[in-house]
């Protein structure tokens, strides 16, 4: 079975929870979940998905970085299923921008994060991979990192003056690119 997965949003527990280790990588549940989230994170138009936020409590996301109308300076990569991540070292450094959240629609907030990380996952495959991750990605990382925690964007933001509507962000940008 594949498909799209229908998406928790802010105020499902199921977002609130530590999700738990994937023991083995390999088993079918895990490999059809991989290939669902992918499947969801792409017709959202995400940039990455935890699987906490289609209710399963496990330990895993996907990275998929892409320019989008959304996300217009994101690198382009092949989406990437990280399981059991870690962070395991990162810059004194952190920058703020503008996040947004498929389980917190129609909202955008003003995230601090650090600017480069160093972390380790296993991939899809079982292999630990290790990888360094600066900026867009890095925060995207952090950002689904967070999911597996039960931690929301909307909970880093520094003050409630940093959230702000959609309509409101896509002003912004344009404002910023000087399109209008
Ligand atoms: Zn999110």
């Amino acid at each position: 079975m594949s498909g799209v997965l229908e998406i928790c949003e802010l105020g499902n527990p199921v977002l609130r929870c530590c999700a738990a280790p994937v023991n083995n990588v390999r088993q079918e549940r895990i490999q059809n979940l991989i290939d669902n989230l992918i499947i969801t994170a792409s017709q959202a138009n995400g940039v990455g998905i935890a699987a906490p936020q289609v209710g399963v409590s496990d330990r895993l996301f996907i990275i998929a970085s892409r320019p989008t109308l959304r996300y217009p300076n994101a690198p382009l990569m092949e989406p990437t299923a990280m399981i059991n991540p870690k962070i395991i070292n990162h810059s004194h450094e952190t920058i703020k921008d503008w996040e947004g959240c498929l389980s917190v629609p129609g909202i955008r907030g003003l995230v601090p994060r650090y600017q480069a990380i160093e972390i380790e996952y296993t991939n899809r495959e079982g292999e630990l991979c290790y990888q360094q991750l600066t900026d867009f990605v890095a925060r995207i990382f952090q950002h689904e990192y967070d999911h597996l925690n039960g931690i929301i964007f909307v909970d880093r933001v520094e003050s409630t003056q940093d959230l702000v509507t959609e309509v409101e962000y896509q002003k912004r940008i344009t404002d910023f690119h000087g399109f209008r």
